[in-house]
């Protein structure tokens, strides 16, 4: 059956954890994350063409110009964007494909895919919230604060989200259940199976009698 994959935007504040629920649910299920573009430098660990494509501001102003990514935006100082070849290609053949961006881009996702499903992790608090951000340990204090902001300001979003999923402290595999599930019912709703549909269709139709 030749039908399109399903498109996924999973945002969350800076500190909800998303990065160990995506490396988690990637580890267990089969999607496609789609590896962004970004011209912040690399935290130790990091590699290049793995976690993102690591740029200059020249590199990602021709990604810009030359329409390559279907969303940018900026982020505490930096850009980030979301190739459109590697999406557009994976879609097409069939695959699920995940992006973990922030609010702005997801919101410029969804008016191009207005099927995209758009999932938002946060923890149950934002006491956890500060806690996870701060042993993280991997930013000084300043874009410790700086992504703080950015979440007070993000927040007026959430509503904008189809789905909240929490997660909680030492609960991260009911994370990774929840968002396969919400994915995997994607599957079933009808937009998603016209191929099938239509096929079944003809089959009945063609066999009006009864025959067996
Ligand atoms: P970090 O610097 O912590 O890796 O990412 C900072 C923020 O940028 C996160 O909220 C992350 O989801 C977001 N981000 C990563 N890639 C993209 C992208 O391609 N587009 C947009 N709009 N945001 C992104």
């Amino acid at each position: 059956m030749n039908r399109q994959g399903v498109l996924t935007v999973v945002s969350g504040f800076s500190g909800a954890g998303k990065g160990s629920v995506m490396k988690s649910l990637l580890k267990k299920y089969n999607y496609e994350l789609s590896i962004s573009a970004t011209t912040r430098t690399p935290r130790t660990g990091e590699e290049h063409g793995r976690e993102y494509f690591f740029l200059t501001r020249e590199e990602f102003q021709g990604m810009i110009d030359k329409h390559e990514l279907i969303e940018w935006a900026e982020y505490v100082g930096n850009y980030y964007g979301t190739p459109k070849n590697y999406v557009n290609k994976q879609l097409k053949s069939g695959k699920d494909v995940i992006l973990e961006i922030e609010i702005q881009g997801a919101l410029k996702v969804k008016e191009q895919f207005p099927n995209a499903i758009l999932i938002f992790i946060t923890p149950p608090t934002t006491e956890e919230l500060k806690s996870r951000l701060i042993g993280r340990g991997t930013e000084g204090i300043d874009k410790i604060k700086q992504r703080l902001q950015r979440a007070a300001d993000e927040v007026i979003h959430m509503d904008d989200y189809d789905y909240i999923v929490l997660n909680k402290t030492g609960k991260i595999d009911e994370c990774v259940e929840t968002i396969h599930y919400i994915i995997q019912n994607e599957h079933c709703k009808t937009i998603n199976n016209k191929n099938f549909i239509n096929k079944i269709q003809d089959e009945l139709k063609a066999n009006k009698e009864g025959d067996l």
